[in-house]
């Protein structure tokens, strides 16, 4: 541009949801997994190792003599250590809790992630109270005649 000139910007924000076009989705990453459980039976445990090396996470680790979960919330529940256990009955075991879940929302940037779930949820329950209002709203057999 030359010396005097001017740029005249006209702009205009437009709100709407990642669910009509990707460019208003303020997520990048946003997954789930149910909470880990990894159960040592110190009685079958002799400390041999096995799933601690195999383990991809690191979690794993011997403590005298008998394997300690570190970090269980880091486990992808890949099982492997439970397939390295010799013992029969295995003396670890790998499960999750089905009503416990360890959600990672990574945000782009225009928004706090705290604030993108919290938005989530807000919508979340006016569907479900729509939804509820539709049900209410549907006349029962035998009604009205
Ligand atoms: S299930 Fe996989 S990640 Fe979890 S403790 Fe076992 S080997 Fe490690
Ligand atoms: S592989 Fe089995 S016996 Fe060996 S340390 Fe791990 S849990 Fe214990």
């Amino acid at each position: 541009m030359s010396s005097g000139q001017r740029i005249r910007l006209e702009a205009y924000a437009r709100l709407g949801r990642g669910k009509k076009h990707a460019k208003w989705q303020p997520v990048s990453l946003c997954i789930y997994k149910n909470y880990p459980r990894v159960k040592v039976y110190d009685e079958r445990c002799d400390g041999c190792g096995d799933c601690v090396e195999v383990c991809p996470e690191k979690i794993l680790h011997i403590e005298d003599g008998k394997v300690r979960v570190e970090d269980v919330e880091e486990c992808s529940l890949c099982s492997d250590c439970v397939k390295a256990c010799r013992k029969e009955p295995k003396a670890i075991e790998v499960s999750w809790d089905k009503n416990s879940f360890i959600l990672t929302l990574e945000s782009t940037g225009v928004l706090d992630p705290k604030r993108i779930f919290l938005e989530a949820i807000n919508i979340f329950n006016k569907k479900a109270e729509s939804f509820i209002r539709c049900l209410e709203e549907i006349e029962e057999p035998g009604e009205n005649g």
